[in-house]
């Protein structure tokens, strides 16, 4: 990457209101067929825009063609039956009624290559493309089949592996796995699923990030924050694993957060996405209060390791608010640029 702090986001942005249901979470589609295809498209096309108008530099397709992180993936997959459906609790923190794994799990063709291709013709900037870790999809999941956590994480990855060379031939140039659960499960963590993620990146050449955060703004996120005390440590359990792996960058929760910014010092050497924009309100910072967390970050990361992102995706939330966000965090990365270069 040659320009010195280069912005991005975690992934998701909100969908047009004509798409569907603003502000929700699984929200459903408001078109059907051809008219859903193209509607996608379109949307795809509206957040490309909103994130070139704000100045960020590594653009997404902002999450525009799926309708859930981990379970849009999921839905593309032989072996998970969608019917049956089972009570599990998610990430250690709320219950969900969740599909079950009844076979063995393929993809019997590509997830998301074509919207890659789609975003790869619109824009000559650098792209990042986000696809669900292995650990935080079998947590979405009852497994009926494998009955092994670390099996059925290994299966994933492989499935993860072949989407991900495909999306490399497209032209994505940094794939990024979302693993919340890194956040919750450090002895599985530290067991297999740094093991999990590095078997998703094999043979790849283009750039690879996890991007470990404490969730979407929505209350089950927010009641189980304030259980976890003035200083959170999570990051500490996964770091010195994740410093040794294979991944090139760490995507993290950094702004408004009790995340002591030197734990960052515990991955020294990896690029890390910094997040400078909280996701959980909906007061858009200032770029001098994003320029104040890079400053910090600074203190644990080499200038040409950060790259100033949120802190996680923003489709929960009005799209003025989230074309705020994007402005502030281009804003707020020039000053400190300014600020390297003088
Ligand atoms: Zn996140």
């Amino acid at each position: 990457m040659k320009t010195l702090l280069p912005t991005s986001t975690a992934g998701s942005l909100p969908k047009p209101s004509w798409l569907a249901q603003p502000e929700t979470l699984w929200s459903p589609w408001k078109l059907q067929d051809d008219g859903l295809i193209e509607g996608k498209q379109d949307a795809l096309r509206l957040a490309l825009d909103d994130q070139q108008q704000a100045g960020i530099d590594i653009v997404s397709d902002g999450e525009q063609t799926r309708q859930h992180f981990v379970t849009t993936f999921i839905e593309h997959l032989d072996g998970v039956d969608f019917e049956t459906r089972k009570t599990v609790r998610i990430r250690d923190r709320y219950d969900a009624s969740v599909p079950t794994v009844i076979g063995a799990v393929t993809r019997p063709k590509p997830v998301f290559v074509k919207d890659a291709r789609f975003l790869r013709q619109q824009t000559d900037r650098p792209i990042k493309w986000a696809l669900p870790g292995p650990m935080t999809m079998i947590d979405t999941l009852y497994d009926d089949h494998y009955k092994s956590r670390e099996k059925l994480a290994f299966e994933f990855a492989k499935i993860l592996n072949e989407e991900a060379r495909e999306l490399e031939a497209v032209g994505v140039d940094i794939i990024q796995f979302d693993e919340p659960a890194f956040n919750v499960f450090f002895d599985e963590v530290n067991d297999w699923g740094v093991a999990a993620l590095e078997r998703a990146i094999e043979g790849l050449t283009c750039e690879t990030a996890v991007h470990i955060c404490y969730g979407y703004g929505i209350k089950a996120n927010t009641d189980w924050k304030k259980t976890l005390g003035s200083e959170w440590r999570q990051y500490e359990e996964a770091f010195p694993k994740l410093q040794t792996s294979n991944i090139d960058i760490i995507s993290l929760e950094c702004h408004n957060s009790h995340v002591p910014m030197d734990l960052i010092e515990l991955i020294r050497g990896k690029k890390v996405m910094v997040g400078a924009i909280d996701v959980a309100n909906e007061q858009i910072e200032t770029p001098q209060e994003v320029a104040d967390t890079l400053r910090k970050a600074l203190q644990f990361v080499d200038a040409d390791k950060l790259y100033p992102s949120t802190n996680c995706g923003m489709a929960p939330l009005p799209r003025h608010v989230a074309r705020g966000k994007l402005k502030a965090l281009s804003a707020g990365a020039e000053i400190v640029r300014r600020e390297i270069s003088a």
